[in-house]
């Protein structure tokens, strides 16, 4: 046999013989006991390791992303990945949304200061004004809201401390259905209602559910501030 013959016959052999090995190992491995004892040993070695494990997929990581920079920025850039991205931080937030609120709420007990010069210059930034603006004007069309400052210009009307203004909106939707959402004078209900003082506030009357009834802006103003009962008003009223 020439060199060269022998020579492939001993990677031939040597081949032959890896195969055999590899399908000894295959054949060894592929039985529960072994795997078990597989993943028991893995995670011995994680936990043992952890530490040094972390530090190099962290190192190799980064070479990763630098050497692929323009690659990454390229798919960052695109429309449809900032949309997952921004559903990860959702889906992230919501997630741990309860320790969020928690541990945000904890550090503005622990720093009232800061908090509250966090909060002062959000109030006066560009954004902070034009949100107030936008949720007290939601507040005040709110039925909430629009009772609240008719409270408030009840009072200011007469100028009288003593007047009590309790009516709340929940109350004067009560007295609209009460009088099936028609004037209390003349019984139309084709116009917009408005609240009349019975007694009116310049004579002792009170900003208060028992003497406020519907009327029409006519009535209303007809009526101005002369003490005119109106038919019905002692009736029960009916409630929600
Ligand atoms: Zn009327």
């Amino acid at each position: 046999m020439s060199e060269v013959q022998i020579a492939v016959l001993e990677q031939t052999t040597e081949e032959i013989r890896k195969a055999k090995r590899r399908e000894y190992d295959r054949q060894r491995h592929n039985t529960p006991e072994f795997r078990a004892w597989n993943r028991d040993h893995m995670r011995q070695y994680r936990a043992k390791h952890r530490e040094t494990m972390r530090i190099y997929s962290r190192e190799k990581n980064r070479e990763w992303r630098a050497k692929h920079r323009e690659r990454l920025r390229k798919k960052r850039s695109t429309q449809e990945y900032r949309k997952k991205q921004k559903g990860w931080g959702r889906d992230h937030y919501l997630k741990h949304r309860a320790t969020y609120i928690e541990q945000s709420a904890q550090w503005q007990r622990a720093n009232p200061e800061r908090k509250y010069a966090i909060q002062t210059r959000y109030d006066h930034s560009a954004r902070g004004r034009a949100l107030r603006k936008v949720s007290i004007r939601r507040y005040q069309s709110s039925p909430k809201g629009r009772e609240a400052m008719i409270r408030v210009s009840a009072k200011r009307r007469v100028t009288l401390k003593s007047t009590v203004a309790t009516l709340t909106a929940a109350e004067w939707t009560d007295i609209l259905a009460g009088y099936n959402h028609s004037c209390a004078y003349c019984g139309r209900n084709d116009r917009p209602l408005t609240r009349d003082h019975v007694i009116p506030l310049t004579k002792g009357g009170h900003h208060t559910k028992e003497n406020i009834v519907p009327a029409c802006r006519s009535c209303n103003s007809t009526k101005y501030n002369k003490l005119i009962i109106p038919p019905y008003w002692d009736k029960p009223r009916r409630t929600k």
